[in-house]
């Protein structure tokens, strides 16, 4: 990319109106001397979006729900760890006009984990069997943590346990259930029903940290009740900047300023002092 010719980036996901990733971007861009736009697309028809980026100067393009595993079939390379959750987060369309597939979710989890404790060793207790708990349970595992999962639809854990080697469990039993961490990547709390919350309080008394991979809002009612419960609350703001940094080094080859780039989303979500 040439200081003349701006850098184009794109958001697919349907639907991407919430989205805090065009702010985050652009912000990120601005700070770092980077001539360059991101914004946000609401895509009908997935491989026509696809084929679009093929003929126009996109550089890198997000993908977010519902694409990131239906995305696979139309891209030319998938780098090894998106393989192997099923899911690209990322699109790089690279030198050669070629579209290579990467996902940068895992990495945000681990860092997002990695701001609150040290995860060789401790074990994880996963809600979810999704797009998410596959990026978290591939990265616990890369860096030498115990993932277990739990799932409202017990097949759909079982699939996951088995493609990774873990134990899966049924939601309905996380009472029976002690983990060094839970991380909640279902959508339950999420906005706007932010009153609910996926598990009972009295099953948290068995978790030290609590991850809720939602940051919209900041303190879900899961996070109020593990801090209610002692546990140490880890809101998603942290995996959503990490996983926004790392696309941004796949596309330019820079480090982001990550700092920045959290204060940006923190001013969107209207975060208080303490949040
Ligand atoms: P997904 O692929 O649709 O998976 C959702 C999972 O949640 C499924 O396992 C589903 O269980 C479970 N679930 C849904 N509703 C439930 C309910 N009412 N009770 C219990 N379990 C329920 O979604 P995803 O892509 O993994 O995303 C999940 C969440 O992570 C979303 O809130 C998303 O915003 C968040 N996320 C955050 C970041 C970040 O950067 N912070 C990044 C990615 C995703 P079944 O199998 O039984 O249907």
């Amino acid at each position: 990319m040439t200081e003349q010719t701006p850098a184009i980036f794109a958001l697919f996901g349907n639907p991407v109106g919430h989205s805090l990733s065009p702010p985050m971007h652009n912000a990120a861009y601005k700070k770092m001397g980077i001539n360059a736009s991101y914004e946000s697309y609401c895509v009908e028809d997935l491989q026509d979006a696809i084929t679009r980026i093929r003929g126009r100067p996109l550089e890198g393009v997000s993908v977010t729900i519902p694409f990131k595993t239906a995305v696979i079939p139309y891209l030319d390379e998938i780098e090894d760890d998106a393989r192997a959750i099923g899911a690209v987060n990322t699109i790089l369309h690279h030198d050669k006009g070629r579209l290579r597939g990467y996902n940068t979710d895992w990495m945000g989890v681990v860092r997002g984990l990695e701001e609150y404790l040290e995860i060789p060793g401790k074990t994880f207790a996963i809600l979810g069997a999704g797009g998410a708990a596959r990026a978290a349970v591939f990265g616990i595992l890369q860096k030498g943590g115990i993932p277990l999962i739990l799932n409202r639809t017990a097949a759909r854990g079982e699939e996951l346990a088995r493609a990774f080697g873990c134990p899966s469990y049924p939601l309905s039993e996380i009472g029976a259930i002690r983990a060094d961490c839970l991380i909640n990547t279902t959508p339950v709390g999420m906005a706007p029903e932010q009153e609910t919350s996926p598990i009972a309080k009295k099953a948290l008394v068995n978790f030290r940290w609590v991850m809720d991979c939602i940051y919209n809002p900041l303190k879900t009612q899961l996070l109020q009740d593990a801090a209610g419960a002692g546990c140490t609350p880890i809101n998603g703001v942290g995996m959503f900047v990490h996983q926004g940094a790392e696309q941004i080094k796949i596309w330019t080859g820079k480090e982001p300023p990550r700092e920045f780039m959290r204060q940006v989303v923190l001013e969107k979500l209207g975060a208080q002092d303490g949040d």
